[in-house]
């Protein structure tokens, strides 16, 4: 899977640590900056084919982004 977009997204220079943060408060703080990162739909895409579990990724956290995937999921199931 392409992964090009990772040298340009907007957690590129800031600690990793913000982006895996133990309560909602630390969500709220990593979700503000994917909202302003040009790559933000790659960042998601990506996490969601790679099953990635933990931490924001795309601006969602690893509850939106599992409710992603079970409505995904449902989704194509209704469409089969
Ligand atoms: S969407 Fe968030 S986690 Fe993904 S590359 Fe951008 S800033 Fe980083």
């Amino acid at each position: 899977m392409d992964t090009d977009w990772m040298s340009v997204g907007k957690c590129k220079e800031l600690s990793p640590t913000i982006f895996f943060p133990s309560d909602g408060v630390g969500v709220q703080a990593a979700q503000r900056i994917c909202a302003e990162c040009p790559v933000a739909e790659a960042c998601l895409e990506y996490a969601l084919a790679e099953r990635v579990d933990h931490g924001v990724w795309g601006g969602k956290s690893e509850r939106e982004r599992r409710r992603m995937l079970r409505r995904r999921r449902v989704g194509r199931a209704v469409s089969v």
